[in-house]
């Protein structure tokens, strides 16, 4: 198949032509990405390929299908950029990557959480300045508490074993529950009210949806441990953001790690560093020391890249067999 490529960087390009070795698809790559301004570069492509933070809408879709566009081969497994109903009226398919690699997402989870809870970004900054006070670096010790996922699918299992490794107590939210899983990862479900209440950590592994959109508000917040720790490697519009940052003034959440953020797309993937932020509650959340924010980099593993452009062409020659 012709592919036009969206919104890609060096390791893109690398890892899908590495797997594409065998040239059985057409790629291009375009670094821009997939939106109403850029749809008219699918022109003459089978299919495009958009990663994250694509705005896949009724009228771009539409605009796809009068190009010849009968494939969107998502190198992602989060699809709340595109809108699937628009898709299939406009007889376009849609395949993603449901899962690349869990343990890279789950390890930049731990990655943020242990940075939070031991302070390690503010002592790798202090010493670099030949400052080795421990002033305020007191962190706390992660083994015996509660560990609280809300979501129990690939990524939030693979975090939750992580957990149990570090002698966490493990309890999850998810409104589908597998018993199965709960007692081979050792995890008991609880209710989103408990599981609030209850956790030392809450970290977030579920879908953005409608149903999810900010279950992480003022409210949830009010009902948490005083100091509760909040990762968020999922996506950014499950957290209020202005209620995390009162939450983050009263002490009522002792520290954040976001690995995505509600206006992520515009901000994230890019050098703005001479450029000031548009986003302005982003810029209020960097000035906490307790707010550790990196650029939705979680499934950025050498494993991970592969694995999806292996699984993302691998979906568009099914397609192509029928
Ligand atoms: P998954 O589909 O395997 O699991 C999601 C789980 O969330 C499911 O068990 C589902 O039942 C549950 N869920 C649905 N609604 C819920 C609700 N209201 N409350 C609690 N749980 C609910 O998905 P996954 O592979 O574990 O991925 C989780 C999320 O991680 C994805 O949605 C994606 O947005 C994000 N992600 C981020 C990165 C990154 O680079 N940071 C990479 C991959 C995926």
């Amino acid at each position: 198949m012709r592919i036009a490529v969206f919104d890609t960087h060096p390791y893109d390009e690398r890892a899908l032509s590495e797997a594409n070795a065998a040239g059985e698809h057409v790629l291009e790559f375009f670094e821009e990405r997939l939106h109403d301004k850029t749809v008219e570069l699918a022109k003459g492509f089978d299919a495009v390929c958009p990663f994250v933070n694509c705005r896949l809408t009724a009228g771009v879709l539409q605009r796809l299908a009068q190009l010849g566009v009968r494939l969107v081969v998502l190198r992602a497994s989060g699809f709340n950029g595109i809108d699937i109903a628009a898709a299939e009226r406009e007889g376009i398919a849609v395949a993603r990557v449901p899962a690349y690699s869990p343990e890279a997402v789950a390890e930049h989870a731990f990655a943020l959480l242990l940075t939070l809870i031991r302070k390690t970004h503010r002592a790798y900054n202090r010493v670099r300045e030949q400052n080795f006070s421990l002033d305020s670096l007191e962190g706390f010790t992660l083994h015996g508490k509660t560990f609280g996922a809300l979501g129990a699918g690939r990524i939030g299992q693979c975090a939750m074993r992580i957990a149990k490794g570090f002698g966490c107590k493990i309890i999850a939210y998810d409104p589908y529950q597998n018993p199965q899983i709960a007692a081979d990862v050792g995890f008991e479900y609880v209710s989103l009210e408990r599981l609030l209440q209850e956790a030392d950590v809450i970290s977030l592994h579920l879908p953005l949806t409608e149903q999810t959109y900010h279950v992480i508000d003022a409210a949830a917040l009010a009902q948490t441990r005083r100091g509760v720790i909040i990762v968020n490697t999922s996506r950014g519009g499950l957290i209020d953001a202005t209620a995390l940052i009162d939450a983050l003034k009263t002490g009522q959440v002792g520290g954040v790690g976001l690995d995505v953020y509600e206006m992520e797309e515009g901000v994230f993937f890019h050098d703005l560093s001479d450029r000031p932020l548009q986003d302005d509650t982003l810029a209020r959340l960097m000035i906490f020391p307790n707010a550790l924010i990196t650029s939705h980099q979680g499934f950025l593993t050498r494993e991970a890249l592969r694995a999806i452009a292996e699984t993302t062409l691998g979906n568009a020659s099914s397609f192509a067999r029928g």
